[in-house]
């Protein structure tokens, strides 16, 4: 029997985080809906508070804890948005999160992270030093590890956006979801099943570096070497003992589509100029995959845009260049 997080644990989860999140919009494209009888919808993360939907699972696995345990204070290792969110849900909460980094992560996310009131601890000189540190905390301190993706929780989190996809757009029948370690997909997949049964759930990631696909593909979790991309919030594993996530996605997904950073950048621009949002590598390829023809929608298709934190200058480029990659 695999373990899976199922609609009561979302439902569950809406309540416990109601208040502590913003309900995103749910925005009709004029643009992508292209074929009669089937609409294309934008799930706006990216103006979800801290800039993407993690703050969902940040703040209900928090929650979950006892009162005691979260008091003595959240601890984590991310330098992208998981991190952002368990700083801002620490400070909402009304504990403390101390986020460790490795050297080798630049000043100005040190600071973003400093800025939202979390203690920044600086160690070694890998994300697998940074990791060693929050395990002291969690042992030594009291302190509670906030996982990124492969936690029931945080799942639990991430999948309140298939239940509100669900009510906004009751006869969906195509949700795209970014894919990466797979909380997201894992969650919005767990409530899209139960809630329209017959809607497919398609996961994104980018041609570099995609450890879920390969995963599956290979029929167990798998690494796979990091490299750069425009979907950087897509980077790094799923963990060679993953729990969770991996069957998850392997039993609820129905396929996973892969992108060039070609392809992305077309999504990040189309987002700004087309449909006037700012989005990140990482939400822009449910819109890429539908521009790139890699997939097309037969009935209302909901794309979550799963977050807007993108590196300015590399935004710049991005907006002003025909054709881009990060090569
Ligand atoms: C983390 C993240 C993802 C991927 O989520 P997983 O749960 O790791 O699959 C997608 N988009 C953005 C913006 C993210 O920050």
């Amino acid at each position: 029997m695999t373990a899976m997080v199922t609609l009561p644990d979302i439902e569950e989860a809406r309540r416990r985080i109601a208040g502590h999140v913003v309900r995103t919009p749910l925005m009709r494209s004029q643009a992508l809906s292209r074929q009669p009888g089937a609409p294309v919808f934008l799930k706006l993360e990216n103006h979800q508070e801290t800039g993407s939907f993690k703050l969902r699972g940040a703040t209900n696995a928090s929650l979950c804890l006892t009162e005691d345990a979260r008091s003595r204070g959240l601890a984590t290792a991310s330098t992208g948005n998981h991190g952002r969110a368990v700083a801002h849900a620490a400070g909402t909460l009304g504990t403390r999160a101390t986020i460790c980094l490795s050297a080798l992560v630049p000043a100005n996310k040190v600071e973003a992270i400093r800025s939202l009131g979390a203690e920044v601890r600086i160690v070694g000189h890998s994300q697998d030093d940074a990791m060693r540190e929050v395990e002291r905390l969690v042992s030594e301190e009291g302190m509670s590890f906030v996982p990124p993706f492969d936690d029931a929780g945080v799942i639990a989190g991430q999948g309140t956006i298939g239940l509100e996809i669900a009510e906004d757009l009751p006869d969906v029948a195509l949700v795209l979801v970014p894919l990466s370690g797979g909380g997201l997909a894992s969650g919005v997949a767990a409530a899209i099943k139960e809630r329209q049964p017959q809607a497919k759930v398609v996961g994104i990631s980018m041609e570099r570096g995609a450890a879920m696909a390969a995963s599956l593909a290979a029929g167990a979790p798998l690494e796979v070497q990091e490299v750069e991309t425009l979907a950087d919030s897509l980077g790094g594993g799923i963990g060679l003992d993953n729990r969770l996530t991996f069957a998850m996605c392997r039993d609820l997904l129905d396929d996973v589509i892969l992108l060039s950073e070609d392809e992305i950048a077309a999504g990040i621009r189309h987002a700004a100029v087309v449909e006037g949002e700012i989005v990140e590598g990482a939400g822009a390829v449910g819109i890429a995959a539908l521009l790139a023809g890699k997939i097309r929608p037969d009935g209302p298709t909901a794309i979550v845009v799963s977050g807007g934190n993108i590196d300015p200058a590399l935004y710049r480029q991005i907006l002003s260049s025909i054709k881009t990659g990060v090569a």
